[in-house]
This record gives C-alpha cells, sequence and structure tokens, in this order.
C-alpha cells in the first residue's frame, strides 16, 4: 500500500507572511501533477474553534460541508486546491486539549499522568494522521499558524517533529516561510531575521528542507547562496516569494521557480509535470478583464475586510468569468437610513448584504434592501442578507411594521424569522447553530433556477434563526417568491423578488463554494446584472 507524505509548513520572523497561500499554491501545484492533497491548518490558539470569535479578530469563520467551523486559511485551500476539506481539517490548542481532558474524564488513560509529552502530542498527531486516512490523500499539507517561537506553537512543533521521525524523511519534508526584509536605508535585503528563526526552529528539532522567503522586491543571487549556507539547506531549496497583484498568480510564480519540483524531489516521488492548463487559463481571463462594476457590500464588520473574504473573492471570481473588474464598496450599515441610502447606494450597479450576527446595523441592511426592492437594484443576500430581505419586505409591502428577527426583537408581533428548533430536526435544542451541507430543492422558473439550472443543490449553512413558516402565505400572497426549500418542504432556505431582475435571497453561505476557476451561479448572478447581462 502506497504511504502518505507529508508536507508541514511553518511560519518565522512575522504572522501574515502568506503561508497559507504558500501552502495552498503548493497543493495546486502537487494536484496538478496527479497526486491527490490533503490540507489542514493546526491554530495554537485556546478557543476550541474559531466560531465564537469575533470577525474583527480573526476574519470570517470559514465552514466545511461536514460542518466545521474553521479557519479562514482553510478557504484558501479549498479555493487554490478545490477538494474539500473536513473537520479534521483544523486543529486549535482548545480542541487537543479538550478532547485530551474528556478521555481523561472518562478514563481512557487511567493510571497515567497526563502530560503535554506524549498526550498532547499525540492528539495533535493523530488529526495529522486522519487527515490522511479520512482522505486516501497522497500528500498531507499541515500548516502551523502562529510564527517559530510562539510559547503556544511548541506542542504543535514537537508533534510535527516526531511526525518526521515515524514517516521517515522519505514521507516528511519542512517548508519554512520567513520574512526577508529589505531595509531603505542601507539598500539591501537582510537575512539575519531568517537566520534567527531557523536557529529557533533546529533548536526544536526540526530541520527545514525548503526555504521560502516573502520579501516585496526581486532578491539578489546572492542572497539565496547565503540564507542557503546559513541555513544549513540545499542552494536550490531556497525560494523566493513575491508579492503579487492577484493572489492566484502565486503557484505560476511559485512553479517557475521550481517549486513543485523541488518538493518531488525531496520526497522521492515520481510524478509527471505540472499541468496548469486551466489555471492559466483563469488567469489569462483575469488579465483580460475589460469591464468595471461596483457591488455595494453592506456589512457591520466592513472595517476588516478579511471578516468577508470568501464574500469578495466569490465576487472577484465572478468578475473573472464575465471579463469585469468587481470594485467592492464597502459600507458600514450603521452609517446608512431610510434618508441618505439614495446617496450611498445609488452609485453600486449591485448590493451584497451578508451574513452576521447580532442587532448592531440592521437597520441600515434593511433600508438598503428596501432601497434594491424597489429601485430594481441587482441584491443578494445571504444567510444574514436573506433575512433581512424577508423583514423588509414583510415591514414595506405587507404592512408588518414591526416584522422582525427573533434575534433582534423577541416582542415583535410578527417574527418573519425565528429560532424555530422544531423546523429543522437538525438543530439541536442546546440552541446550537445549524451547520454545514444540506440539500434545497430549487422551484423552476424561478432566478434561483435561472442561476443554477437545476432543482437540487448543496450549500453550506451557519445559523441559528430561519423563515418562520407561520407567516409563508402573508409573505407569498404580497408577491415574495419562495424558490427554494429543505427537500422535505419545511424550511424555506432562498426567496426572490420576481419584479426585479435579481433580488435573491438564500438562507446559506454561497461564498464557501465559489473556485476562482468555477465561479459560483449566485454570484454570477449578481455581477452578470449589475452588469446589465443576467
Ligand atoms: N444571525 C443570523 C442567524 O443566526 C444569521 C447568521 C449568519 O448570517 N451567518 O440565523
Amino acid at each position: 500500500m502506497k504511504s502518505t507524505k507529508y508536507i508541514f509548513v511553518t511560519g518565522g520572523v512575522v504572522s501574515g507572511l502568506g503561508k497559507g497561500i504558500t501552502a495552498a499554491s503548493l497543493g495546486r501545484l502537487l494536484k496538478s501533477r496527479g497526486l491527490k492533497v490533503a490540507s489542514q491548518k493546526l491554530d495554537p490558539y485556546i478557543n476550541v474553534d474559531p466560531g465564537t470569535m469575533s470577525p474583527y479578530q480573526h476574519g470570517e469563520v470559514y465552514v466545511t460541508d461536514d460542518g466545521a467551523e474553521t479557519d479562514l486559511d482553510l478557504g484558501h485551500y479549498e479555493r487554490f486546491i478545490d477538494e474539500d476539506l473536513n473537520k479534521f481539517s483544523n486543529l486549535t490548542s482548545g480542541k487537543v486539549y479538550w478532547n485530551v481532558l474528556n478521555k481523561e474524564r472518562r478514563g481512557e488513560y487511567l493510571g497515567e499522568t497526563v502530560q503535554v509529552i506524549p498526550h498532547i502530542t499525540n492528539e495533535i498527531k493523530s488529526f495529522i494522521y486522519n487527515v490522511g486516512k479520512t482522505s486516501g490523500a497522497d500528500i498531507v499539507i499541515t500548516e502551523v499558524g502562529g510564527t517559530t517561537g510562539d510559547i503556544e506553537s511548541q506542542p504543535f512543533l514537537e508533534a510535527i517533529r516526531q511526525v518526521g521521525l515515524e514517516v521517515g524523511s522519505e514521507n516528511s519534508l519542512y517548508i519554512h516561510v520567513t520574512l526577508l526584509p529589505f531595509l531603505h536605508g542601507s539598500d539591501e535585503h537582510k537575512t539575519k531575521p531568517t537566520q534567527h528563526s531557523v536557529k529557533e526552529l533546529q533548536g526544536l528539532g526540526i530541520k527545514p528542507d525548503i526555504l521560502v522567503l516573502r520579501c516585496d522586491e526581486k532578491l539578489e543571487e546572492s542572497i539565496f547562496r547565503k540564507v542557503a549556507m546559513f541555513c544549513n539547506v540545499k542552494p536550490d531549496c531556497v525560494i523566493e516569494n513575491l508579492t503579487l497583484p492577484v493572489l492566484y498568480q502565486a503557484p505560476i510564480m511559485l512553479e517557475k521557480l521550481h517549486f513543485s519540483d523541488i518538493v518531488c524531489r525531496e520526497l522521492n516521488l515520481s510524478v509527471p509535470p505540472c499541468d496548469l492548463t486551466e489555471w492559466n487559463n483563469m488567469l489569462e481571463k483575469i488579465q483580460n478583464r475589460t469591464k468595471k462594476v461596483t457591488i455595494g457590500l453592506v456589512g457591520k464588520y466592513v472595517q476588516l475586510h478579511d471578516a468577508y473574504l470568501s464574500v469578495a473573492e466569490a465576487l472577484q471570481h465572478a468578475g473573472y468569468e464575465l471579463g469585469s473588474y468587481v470594485n467592492i464598496k464597502w459600507i458600514d450599515s450603521e452609517s446608512i437610513s431610510k434618508e441618505n441610502v439614495d446617496d450611498i447606494l445609488g452609485g453600486c450597479n449591485g448590493v451584497i448584504v451578508p451574513g452576521g450576527f447580532g442587532s448592531r446595523g440592521i437597520e441600515g441592511m434593511i433600508a438598503s434592501a428596501d432601497y434594491c426592492r424597489e429601485h430594481n437594484l441587482p441584491y443578494l443576500g445571504i444567510c444574514l442578507g436573506m433575512q433581512i430581505a424577508v423583514i423588509a419586505f414583510a415591514r414595506s409591502v405587507c404592512g408588518f411594521k414591526d416584522a422582525n428577527s427573533g434575534e433582534f426583537d423577541e416582542n415583535s408581533a410578527h417574527k418573519v424569522i425565528d429560532f424555530l428548533p422544531d423546523q429543522s430536526e437538525s438543530v439541536n435544542k442546546g440552541g446550537t447553530l445549524r451547520l454545514g451541507a444540506y440539500p434545497c430543492k430549487i422551484k423552476k422558473g424561478t432566478q434561483m433556477y435561472k442561476c443554477y439550472k437545476t432543482e437540487e443543490i448543496s450549500e453550506r449553512h451557519r445559523h441559528r434563526y430561519e423563515f418562520n413558516n407561520d407567516f409563508r402565505s402573508a409573505l407569498e400572497d404580497s408577491g415574495l417568491t419562495l424558490s427554494g426549500t429543505s427537500p422535505d418542504g419545511n424550511i424555506i432556505e432562498t426567496v426572490e423578488y420576481d419584479k426585479n431582475n435579481f433580488y435573491v435571497g438564500v438562507q446559506f453561505h454561497p461564498e464557501f463554494k465559489s473556485r476562482p476557476n468555477k465561479a459560483h451561479p449566485l454570484f454570477l448572478g449578481l455581477v452578470a446584472a449589475a452588469l446589465g447581462e443576467y
């Protein structure tokens, strides 16, 4: 039986180096050589998952098909590699300790003293090996979050060191991504921070095989030789990673530097060369864009664009396909009122209201949904944005002045959106979120059907509240189309307003399934409508 090979990607010097993009790009390159690739992120923080973290702190929460709430880097992996990830794909210190402590309480370590080594490291290793097992992958790429030298990441580094020992050097590879700063005063690149970071890693027993140097300007030849010598790696194992205008150019740039050849050589893999035809076609589309469109993104976390990373990416993907630049106008929903909505949204060709939690900024979103409906401005409401479209419709068209969601007004007589645990069996009574992929049945002849061109779809969810069936007929009679439901018809998953060209609200998150070379049907619909091409 073939053995799975493990690649570990660590980071040094500073955070935010694009370690995730390097890992994801390598995944794409190896996949294009015919290998089955799985990827994983180990996050040293203590939260059990990022589900409860503020989007301001941590950016968006990415949701997998099997309902895991994960780090946004997993979105990069799925977009670059186009392989669905699962609950083993993201592991935090919190989850590791949680699992180990639960085992301890169940008596599984009876008699033993439970320690960081071996119990915590064994738990981490079991996740790493599980990704290989559950996916049947040839290659598992594991990114370790944080920066080498952090106290928190030490058990993870120890675990990946042990994996290398267990599977052997032919089946494991360590890639260290560091910053190569350029000092303008002395007009040169500086290698010392990289040397220190590698030393730190070596002190933990890990000898990096490949160094990826993030830099804003091209590196001189002498830098590669110097880094190779001081950091004890082969000369061609020092690779430059230049900052690029378009993220998706990264695999191509790295391949020009023979990144995957070197990785395959070091892992003793003889596989065909990369076939990047499809990826290059996509890049050509990106280069050849001629049109321009502005989409207003109305949300409450707009100060941190990473809070809407997958939505922003999905908009760009649709633009690539349709030959258009998509300019996102980031609009703080708290700044919008009925009085100024025309000024703010007037210049937009389309509007998106993405997901969110809590009541802050809700009225501005409702004013936006009303404005789009009344002015035939293309509108895509995602999760909260769908609920907003329903509330706006109930208030303005049905005349239910106090219509609201149970999340924002417990006492409203018209809770058109509510927490309805009986409605969907999947939501446990404790009030956890409805998470992960669920099937949805689409009515023929609707805007939804026009986008998807099929009656059966599956999309990922992350919400607690939903459309209240008590108001189905009232809203339908007033002209809201309930275009998609769960297969048994019990849950309203999508709504739309037929009088407009494109006015769609979906309870799920389509953005998670958009790919740069396979734009999502709903984002294609929105951007096409915004371009007047729908
Ligand atoms: N707050 C809403 C709910 O819980 C919407 C969630 C979301 O947009 N992801 O149902």
